[in-house]
């Protein structure tokens, strides 16, 4: 026989909130994630098409039609088949397509309410290259009789096509399945109808389909779902075969009409066809035999893999990264192996290889690996335990195959890299020791002699913490590390920084690694047979870069501070500067987090996960869009989560003070008489040579000079408050996924909230800009007046600056941010600067700066200069200790 389906698109209903309660409860609930694997599972289960209705009282449908199938359209396997938008509510249709990719068809259109509305609805249909269900329903209402159904379907069949030329292939008409068996007479001959309309319907009116919601049709039997299957399937049966070829219907519910039990079959076939007069309680007497009996099958997704030895079913869950049957499958290998270590060393291992021989060739990307490294650690968590007690029992003690302690330096908390580094090397069979952020020197080395670890490895994020690291590396050789080998990574380490600063401390091996990826195959390396060759070529390396650093030091003459002073930019104060709405602080203590996430700029989380490219161009990236789309919608899903379930809470504080330049430095004054002083923020200015016409610049040239008044602002807002104790508690369930995940999107938040915060200072608390109108790609661009730079970035490289800023705000006080000793903040996720109005304000860099610059300077900070050259490092012309040298012996 011929699968009488092979012509027959089917419709997946399970996505609609009046049909299933169970996905209306979800989308009340917000939980999206279990609703797009709702509509996952009615893909895998055949469904050609999804129908997607959010048509309920509790639901704001227009936001959640948009919301899923936002979410649908980054979910491949969702997305490649076609949505039915499916609404009783004009506006849900067209805000559903407006997010659609593909040809969507929309569900429904009737002459309910007259023609003329009729034919404007299917023209925007046709604008959106949409198809379109047409349900049989005129002015006069639904159509129940064979007569009724043919007429309308007609009419409306020759409008569209008369006056708006609608294709006809794109004409899917529903002329109506009713509910049959109900106890009324007149509904006897529902089924009778449909089929019959349809057979019509197909004979006359060319290329127009026939569709319809089948599980209608045996709505007085809900609650005996055998006799409903069997009811559908023998109603498709008929219908197909009359020429339906569409129809909406729970896939993978979709019984064969063949094996449907005989008696049963027959029953049905007299009901639906309206055969016998006693055809509904002959029904119903069977139906009690079956009701409860479960001719239901299992969803057909293809589970084809459980049947593969247990060894193949764990490497399938590691490599596509499925916990769901983790816990079984080890418990089954373990009751096979003959010490649960073999499990791990066995058929885990072997999996895990794969995963990385598929990492290691560019196949598989960082986020799959460390949803790899969740289904590992669930497997091996399981295993603990029984390892545990054989320990007891045996007094044995397994290694692994090399021990590498982690830690971010003193003064940094920045540690989602260092996070991902950890994931990826445990997962790869090193015993990774974390000891989380802000870890002193004396900490980290006591630790590594305590856990007899292998390597060392440091993270920093923030430039003074590259002393932190080379501190680290003189302490190790003044402790007699011996070769231990040293790891250096972070955002503002590199390669040369490395060589030249922190390899000269310490004998041993210092190696500079960029990224996640890299971290796996130098460890190995290491802990291997090529260690020696691996060192050697690092020395190597690292003599070049000193060489190239030496020779390539900036010996470019530069301008005397006094003389980059005298080309100063001469901003134009002659329009007066804009005065804030109001002086001193205002606090933002609960900000609501669902104004956060339309602003946030999704290129740097990819990037995080070393996925790079342009979002959200990155999402059809040839190569790494199949791994970014799932992050993508794990990302959207939690995103979700936090914001419903307020996960973090959002506070800020920002502040405006009357403010004018007073040399380099921006002085912050009391009150309008502008006699006392608050505070001073200190700028730093360029001192390279600059060409005929270009200043050299310093931020307080942004503000005017004493005698036009002039504010400024600043600005301290954080989204990490709640941000530890979740990724603490996604770390004890063993999903440092998850943990990753939610710290990358408290980042995104933290940074989405100083956007935001910048737009509603220009348009309303300082009000220069009251009537921007900015597209969220130009916010993110940064496409407005003003600006706001941050202490720490190249326009004012010097952190200490923090400080001053966090006092003026209180913002410790205010809103719970901190300041640690190396001027990183506290909560992690949080973004602190200045505010600049002027209409030329810029960001820049103030480059190399002199001796000159960095004495004076050191003076009016009132700081010593050492600790201004500490500060400094990282911009300084010329080498401190080399002048300290040259000083001491002229
Ligand atoms: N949208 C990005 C963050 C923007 S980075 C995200 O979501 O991650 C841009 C910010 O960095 C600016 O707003 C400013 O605060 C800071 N910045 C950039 N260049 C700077 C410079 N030259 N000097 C000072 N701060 C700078």
């Amino acid at each position: 026989m011929t699968n009488p389906f092979s012509n027959f698109v089917i419709v997946g209903e399970r996505t609609n909130v009046t049909g299933s309660a169970k996905f209306r409860k979800l989308i009340e609930n917000d939980d999206y994630t279990a609703a797009l694997a709702i509509a996952l599972q009615q893909v895998e289960s055949g469904a050609n098409v999804l129908d997607i209705n959010m048509d309920a009282a509790l639901i704001d449908g227009v936001k959640a039609m948009t919301t899923f199938l936002n979410l649908i359209s980054v979910e491949p396997d969702i997305a490649r088949v076609p949505l039915m938008i499916d609404s009783s509510k004009w506006e849900i249709i067209e805000a559903g397509l407006k997010c659609t990719q593909g040809k969507p068809i929309v569900n429904s259109i009737s002459m309910k309410e007259g023609e003329a509305q009729f034919l404007a609805q299917a023209k925007k249909i046709r604008r959106y290259g949409a198809a379109t269900v047409v349900m049989a329903f005129d002015e006069l209402g639904q159509a129940d009789t064979v007569d009724r159904k043919v007429d309308i379907c007609t009419r409306a069949y020759n409008l569209l096509r008369d006056k708006l030329d609608f294709p006809p292939e794109d004409i899917i008409f529903d002329p109506n399945i009713f509910a049959v068996a109900t106890g009324i007479e007149e509904h006897n001959d529902y089924g009778v109808a449909f089929i019959e309309a349809t057979r019509i319907i197909r004979e006359t009116l060319p290329h127009a389909h026939v569709s319809g919601g089948v599980s209608n049709v045996s709505f007085s039997f809900r609650g005996n779902e055998p006799v409903r299957e069997a009811m559908h399937a023998v109603f498709l049966y008929h219908a197909i075969k009359a020429g339906m070829n569409m129809g909406i219907v729970n896939a993978g519910q979709l019984a064969v009409y063949d094996s449907i039990d005989p008696e049963l079959r027959e029953r049905c076939e007299d009901v639906i066809l309206n055969r016998r007069a006693d055809a509904t309680e002959r029904l119903l007497e069977t139906a009690e035999q079956h009701r409860g009996k479960g001719t239901e099958k299992a969803a057909t997704k293809d589970m084809s893999w459980r049947q593969a030895p247990v060894r193949d079913r764990l490497a399938h869950s590691l490599v596509h990264g499925i916990t769901e049957f983790i816990v079984e499958d080890t418990e089954a290998a373990r009751l096979e192996a003959d010490r649960p270590l073999h499990v791990i060393e066995g058929p885990l291992m072997d999996g895990m290889n794969i995963v990385g021989d598929l990492f290691g060739s560019g196949k598989m990307f960082l986020p799959q690996v460390v949803k790899s490294a969740r289904v590992m650690k669930q497997a091996v968590a399981h295993l603990l335990p029984f390892m545990e007690e054989e320990k007891q029992r045996l007094g044995t003690q397994d290694q692994a195959d090399g021990k590498v302690l982690m830690a971010t330096v003193k003064g940094d908390v920045h540690d989602i890299g260092k996070n991902i580094v950890g994931v990826v090397l445990q997962c790869n069979g090193f015993d990774v020791v974390d000891l989380g952020v802000m870890v002193s020197c004396e900490k980290i080395l006591e630790a590594a002699r305590e856990h007899k670890v292998d390597i060392i490895g440091l993270s920093g994020l923030i430039t003074p913490s590259l002393d932190e690291m080379a501190w680290v590396a003189s302490e190790m050789q003044r402790q007699g590390f011996g070769d231990m080998p040293l790891l250096i990574g972070g955002a503002t380490t590199s390669r040369t920084h490395t060589a030249v600063k922190i390899a000269p401390n310490y004998q041993g091996p210092v190696l500079y690694v960029t990224d996640a990826s890299r971290a796996v195959p130098v460890v190995q390396r290491l802990l291997g047979e090529e260690k020696g060759d691996l060192i050697a070529e690092n020395r190597a390396d690292q003599e070049r870069a000193r060489q190239a650093h030496l020779a390539g030091q900036d010996k470019r003459p530069r301008a005397t501070l006094a003389a980059a002073r005298a080309n100063a930019a001469k901003l134009d104060f002659t329009t007066p500067p804009p005065k804030p709405s109001f002086i001193g602080t205002r606090v933002f203590d609960d900000y609501p987090l669902e104004d956060l996430v339309p602003v946030i700029d999704w290129t740097p989380f990819f990037a995080t996960w070393e996925l790079h490219g342009k979002f959200p161009a990155i999402l059809e990236d040839e190569i790494v869009g199949e791994a970014a789309r799932p992050l993508y919608a794990d990302a959207r899903a939690m995103l979700e989560k936090m914001v419903a379930e307020k996960w973090v809470t959002a506070k800020g504080v920002i502040g405006f003070w009357p403010a004018n330049r007073v040399g380099d430095d921006i002085a912050i004054w009391e009150d309008e008489g502008r006699s006392h002083r608050a505070g001073t923020f200190h700028t730093l200015r360029q001192q390279m040579i600059k060409s005929e016409g270009s200043p050299n610049l310093a931020l307080a040239d942004f503000v005017a000079p004493e005698g036009t008044p002039d504010w400024i602002g600043g600005f301290a807002v954080t989204a990490g408050h709640g941000e530890r104790e979740r990724t603490m508690a996604f770390k004890a369930a063993n999903d440092d996924y998850s943990a990753i995940l939610f710290q990358a999107l408290c980042d995104r938040l933290a940074e989405a909230f100083a956007e935001r915060m910048h737009e509603l200072v220009r348009k309303t608390h300082w009000g220069f800009a009251p009537d921007e109108q900015l597209a969220v790609d130009d916010l993110i661009g940064e496409k407005y007046r003003g600006i706001r730079p941050a202490p720490g970035y190249p326009a004012q490289p010097d952190h200490t600056e923090k400080r001053e800023l966090f006092r003026l705000l209180d913002a410790e006080a205010k809103v719970g941010m901190q300041l640690t000793e190396s001027l990183a903040m506290l909560p992690g996720s949080s973004v602190s600067g200045l505010y600049f109005s002027h209409q030329q304000a810029e960001y820049f860099g103030v480059g190399r700066i002199d001796r000159d610059q960095v004495s004076e300077y050191a003076l009016r900070k009132g700081m010593d200069m050492r600790e201004a050259e500490r500060w400094l490092a990282p911009i300084l012309a010329y080498d401190p200790t080399v002048a300290a040298k040259v000083v001491v012996e002229a």
